[in-house]
């Protein structure tokens, strides 16, 4: 898919910036400059963290990715570049994209409260991803342990006085 990169307005990417932009845009969920290292280097032996970190700075500034961070925790690179929000999992860290207009009462209120003139609105939904949810229908392997867990507990309490 290495031609797409080269119909935007902006001179051509290197060959390392390319590489970056491919491995955020591959990947399902938003990458963590480390991450994108690691699989950077996976596709390009030679690239140094530093290049990676650089062409993060660049892509960004050119507006092929865009940059999630939640106060705490790494920043995240995000291949959609145009605005939505983010559900983000307070036990694994799983991090997923929301598109959804959000009410324009909302940005209003918003902005009578804090007296701003608002630029921009994030919405971030914290809680449980359906897998660390452990919801009823397994999915992962991560799941199915979580569930048998379950199951084991419920067959201790039957099982009467084990020891803790
Ligand atoms: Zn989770
Ligand atoms: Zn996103």
């Amino acid at each position: 898919m290495a031609s797409s990169f080269k119909d935007f307005g902006n001179p051509p990417l290197t060959r390392q910036r390319e590489v970056v932009l491919c491995v955020i845009r591959e990947s399902e969920g938003h990458l963590t400059a480390n991450e994108v290292f690691a699989a950077a280097k996976a596709k390009l032996p030679t690239i140094s963290f530093a290049t990676v970190y650089n062409s993060l700075r660049y892509l960004k500034d050119a507006g092929h990715i865009s940059e999630v961070s939640f106060g705490n925790g790494a920043s995240r690179f995000d291949a959609m570049t145009h605005r939505h929000d983010h559900a983000l999992c307070t036990d694994c860290g799983a991090l997923v994209d929301i598109e959804m207009e959000l009410p324009r009462e909302l940005v209003k209120r918003a902005a009578e409260y804090s007296r701003f003139k608002p630029e921009s609105l994030e919405f971030t939904l914290r809680g449980k991803c359906p897998d660390c949810a452990g919801s009823a229908t397994p999915r992962g392997p991560h799941v199915v342990r979580k569930y048998k867990a379950k199951q084991l507990s419920k067959f201790d309490k039957k099982d009467s006085h084990r020891d803790k």
